[in-house]
């Protein structure tokens, strides 16, 4: 007999390539603005020497793994994709020095941070929270993660193609703040968990999707990532 008035929220996990084990989830960490070139095509130019990265968070329930079909959110006429590199934290950490950050890392993975870019910026403007551009259900695609325990990923090719179209091409060495760099400013916030996914921001060329588009991406040695958008509840 269960102590819940109902059946409690699922963990959420993702598997993992050559282990039988799952990698449970704790919680979802987004950096914003984290490639010049994006940063500039929002309309926010960085000075990494006068700023510091900044975060917004989503639900574990938001995870949805790679192959999905979701479909097309409410409340939104302006759904986009962004293309990111993922660092999944296995080893606890709270101000961790950058010197020390590979020592928390279990992996990587390829994620889409979908985002509902028409209330995002409207709340932007407003001085309001982004909840709602961007802690969108079904919004935090990820593949399977690739256990690269120890390992700062600062080279690899970053792209994304909507019905096979190229519209994202990067590489994560032009990460303003780098993997370590991000993990040493986010667990002077958090107590860093294992288990805590920190999807590391996009490159430029964002764009919308509409339902019956597919969504395909990847990072270079990790992992690739697809999706598909169905029509609208
Ligand atoms: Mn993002």
């Amino acid at each position: 007999m269960s102590d819940y008035l109902f059946d409690p929220p699922a963990i959420q996990s993702l598997a993992v390539r050559g282990e039988a084990k799952r990698f449970p989830i704790h919680r979802l960490f987004f950096v914003g603005r984290n490639y010049l070139a994006h940063a500039e095509e929002m309309g926010n130019p960085i000075d990494k020497a006068t700023m510091r990265p900044f975060y917004f968070t989503k639900t574990p329930q938001a995870l949805t793994p790679s192959g999905a079909t979701v479909p097309y959110p409410p409340g939104t006429k302006n759904f986009h994709y962004e293309m990111e590199l993922v660092v999944a934290i296995g080893k606890p950490g709270f101000r961790i020095p950058a010197a020390n950050a590979h020592e928390h890392i279990y992996g990587y993975a390829a994620g889409l941070d979908m985002t509902r870019r028409d209330l995002q910026l409207v709340a932007r403007e407003q001085g309001r929270p982004w909840d709602l551009g961007k802690d969108v259900e079904h919004s935090a695609v990820c593949t399977d993660i690739m256990p690269m325990p120890g390992q700062v990923l600062s080279d690899a090719d970053i792209s994304l193609a909507v019905n096979g179209v190229t519209k994202q091409h990067s590489n994560v060495s032009k990460l303003i703040w780098d993997i370590r760099e991000i993990i040493e400013d986010l667990s002077e916030f958090y107590h860093l968990q294992a288990g805590d996914l920190i999807y590391t921001g996009t490159p430029e060329g964002v764009g919308p999707v509409v339902a019956g588009d597919q969504i395909t991406g990847q990072v270079q040695g990790v992992g690739e990532i697809a999706l598909t958008l169905g029509p609208a509840e």
